[in-house]
């Protein structure tokens, strides 16, 4: 899939203030510093579409674009901030649980696992949360370039050995790298699919 036109719709901080639209969404997540705005402005093949921060917990407001017209990426807010009180933090878990179990229109949730380190706990307690809200979504393994093919291939295995316990088929993932923009046509190339699979559903 080419991208020829990105654009920004409205930030929310809750479901109410989401955009009415029937647009299917492709949304993205993960732990702050995981590389999400990177791979984001990969997508989109935009400098700063999403803002690159390295202050954890910055974005706090699901963001909604606007992709060739006819699909949306929303960037939520990352989890796992150690910056911000536990309030805003309860806060804001609740906006995205409810838009993870409540949106109509999501297609799928791209959640970023940071590619260099072991399973964390707080990404497989948030990937088994999705499995009960029965949101559908891949893995994104992020920073590939930071480590040999081989490294990056042994800890997705040890990863997907752990998502195993509680899921039988492993998830659909992709390994990227925004440095490199590997994965990149990958990610297009499902989220493509995906809308395919929704048109030929509904008519
Ligand atoms: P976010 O907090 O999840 O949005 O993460 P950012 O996109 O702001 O990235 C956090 C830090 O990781 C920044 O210093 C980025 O330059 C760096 N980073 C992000 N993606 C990659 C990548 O694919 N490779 C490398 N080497 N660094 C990356």
């Amino acid at each position: 899939m080419k991208i020829h036109s990105a654009e920004f719709e409205l930030s929310s901080p809750k479901l109410e203030g989401c955009p009415r639209w029937a647009l299917p969404e492709f949304a993205f997540i993960g732990r702050s510093n995981v590389g999400k705005s990177s791979l984001i402005n990969l997508l989109a093949d935009r400098r700063e579409l999403a803002l690159v921060s390295d202050t954890p917990g910055k974005t706090k407001l699901i963001n909604f674009y606007v992709m060739n017209g006819r699909w949306s990426l929303v960037d939520l807010p990352g989890y796992g901030y150690a910056h911000v009180g536990k309030k805003q933090r309860e806060a804001f878990n609740d906006a995205v649980a409810e838009f993870l179990s409540e949106r109509r229109n999501l297609a799928r949730v791209f959640v970023l696992i940071d590619s260099r380190l072991p399973p964390q706990a707080i990404d497989l307690e948030f990937l088994q949360w999705m499995e009960k809200c029965r949101a559908p979504y891949a893995l994104v393994f992020t920073k590939a370039d930071k480590q040999s093919a081989t490294q990056t291939q042994a800890g997705v295995a040890v990863f997907l050995k752990s998502v195993a316990a509680w899921r039988k088929d492993p998830p659909e993932y992709f390994l990227t790298s925004a440095r490199t923009g590997s994965g990149r046509q990958d990610i297009l190339g499902c989220i493509e699919r995906v809308l395919g699979e929704r048109n030929r559903a509904t008519g």
